[in-house]
């Protein structure tokens, strides 16, 4: 019997743990699933969550619900993998051995480097507890200057500052203080997304929504004190409310076992997501260094191919199935509308779908239920 462990039960590695849980028989694989939380969060929701207050368990579930009742949960940390003797630290003080080990940690949300999280005025919506208080911020907010800026480069879901602009845009509208509002989106590029051809349509509808966009504005600090948002060059920019993309690095397990760059992020082959010169070790979803989106379609479209080079190598074969970078993205524009970004290693993003539309909008509301139901089951 080969034991597959994996660590990290977010949507990357629960969805892998029910594939191969599928895919195998309990008496040829055991599979382990380390993972800390007890629930799952579909993280995109806490864009939309930023402007209106339910319940978190609308977008969230317990792990016991969505996980293949064949893997084995154990609720805690690694803290160290060692490659030679095929063995994971745990922080319940265990130690577990693995035939073959998924990484899937994602990446860590490095709040306090900004200097000022959990400051009244300066905010974030990657993580549940932040996504509140800006939700209690923007609802007692009444007119002023609000900019966005990411402070790192990778960070997840790269469209998600423009999205959160132009759904503030939407929502100060609706509460008829949009004209008391200025709106600035501060950004490394010289445009206003890394692909030209969707920067020039994100700016365009900028223009039409009146939001503001400063090119070349790489974050260095926040001068809490007196309001203001500084770069690298020496820029700054005054602000009633700032909202940030947080600074993204790998997880502590990943930095205290030598497996990844100068961020924490894995060294990850691009096509067979085998770690880079370690025999037996994958890695799937925001912990690898691949040169694609930090996202769940990545994560999604990427862990078939996971999966089949892994059950090529307990059947003694190689793992020569190979990913090609495959991903689709919403751009979501308004409470309504959507872009729709499909690309590949091979491609950029297609043209049909980097129009303004009605039909992605509504795609993207309803896609919280295939994420629950289908993606992290493993089904597709
Ligand atoms: C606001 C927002 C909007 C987004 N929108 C989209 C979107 O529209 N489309 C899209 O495709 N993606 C989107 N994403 C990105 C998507 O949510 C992530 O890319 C995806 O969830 C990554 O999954 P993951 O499992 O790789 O990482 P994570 O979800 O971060 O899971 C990693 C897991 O590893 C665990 N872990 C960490 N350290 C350890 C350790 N030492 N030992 C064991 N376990 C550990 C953590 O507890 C966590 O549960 C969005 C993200 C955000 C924040």
């Amino acid at each position: 019997m080969k034991k597959v462990v994996i660590l990290g039960g977010g949507f990357s590695g629960i969805s892998v743990a029910n594939k191969l849980a599928m895919k195998t028989k309990r008496k040829d694989v055991g599979i382990v699933l380390i993972e800390p939380r007890d629930h799952l969060v579909y993280e995109p929701q806490l864009l939309f969550w930023a402007f209106k207050n339910y319940p978190l368990s609308k977008f969230t579930k317990p792990v016991t619900k969505v996980l293949n009742p064949r893997v084995t949960w154990i609720q805690t940390k690694a803290t160290k993998i060692d490659d030679t003797q095929r063995a994971v630290e745990l922080s319940n003080g265990e130690t577990i051995y693995y035939d073959y080990l998924i990484i899937a940690t994602g990446a860590s949300m490095e709040e306090d480097k900004i200097g000022a999280t959990h400051d009244d005025n300066v905010h974030h919506f990657y993580l549940p507890k932040a996504t509140e208080e800006l939700q209690k911020s923007l609802s007692n907010f009444e007119g002023g200057t609000i900019l966005i800026s990411p402070t790192t480069i990778p960070f997840k879901c790269p469209p998600a500052p423009n999205e959160f602009a132009f759904l503030l845009d939407n929502y100060l509208r609706k509460r008829g203080i949009r004209d008391k509002t200025k709106i600035k989106f501060l950004y490394p590029l010289l445009r206003a997304y890394p692909v030209p051809s969707v920067a020039e349509k994100i700016q365009e509808l900028y223009e039409k929504r009146g939001i503001e966009f400063v090119e070349f504005f790489n974050f260095e600090s926040v001068d809490k004190d007196n309001k203001k948002v500084i770069s690298l060059e020496g820029d700054e920019f005054e602000y009633d409310m700032l909202v940030l993309v947080p600074p993204h690095e790998g997880q502590e397990v990943i930095k205290n076992s030598g497996l990844g760059d100068r961020e924490g992020f894995v060294h990850t082959d691009r096509f067979t997501l085998k770690v880079k010169e370690k025999e037996n070790i994958y890695a799937i979803g925001d912990c690898t260094d691949l040169p694609v989106s930090k996202s769940g379609a990545v994560s999604h479209f990427s862990s078939g191919t996971l999966v089949k080079n892994i059950l090529s190598e307990i059947k003694g074969k190689s793992a020569n199935h190979k990913y090609n970078g495959k991903t689709i993205c919403f751009v979501v524009t308004s409470f309504r509308r959507s872009l729709l970004l499909d690309f590949s290693y091979n491609y950029p993003p297609r043209r049909y779908g980097i129009h303004n539309s009605f039909i992605y909008g509504l795609f993207k509301k309803v896609f919280k239920i295939a994420f629950f139901q289908v993606l992290v089951k493993g089904y597709m």
